[in-house]
């Protein structure tokens, strides 16, 4: 429970601004990382996943070249 000197109170992690301070008074409370994750801010399994997509379409689409230029499906 993020708790503030200036004011001298506890504050619920969803009072404070999003950049972990208070609201009231403008000091740094709280690591704002310490909180449930931000919604709207991709997990970074979710960012493997795209690198594995794109590299897997990458290479479909190299075969599809390989194949249309030389006939031959690779792989
Ligand atoms: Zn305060």
């Amino acid at each position: 429970m993020p708790w503030c000197e200036s004011c001298d109170r506890f504050y619920n992690p969803k009072q404070l601004a999003p950049d972990g301070t208070c609201m009231t008074c403008g000091r740094f409370i709280a690591d704002p990382d310490d909180d449930e994750e931000t919604p709207g801010k991709a997990p970074w399994h979710f960012w493997i996943l795209v690198v594995a997509l794109v590299a897997y379409l990458g290479w479909r689409l190299v075969q599809v070249v390989i194949w249309a230029v030389t006939g031959d499906w690779p792989g």
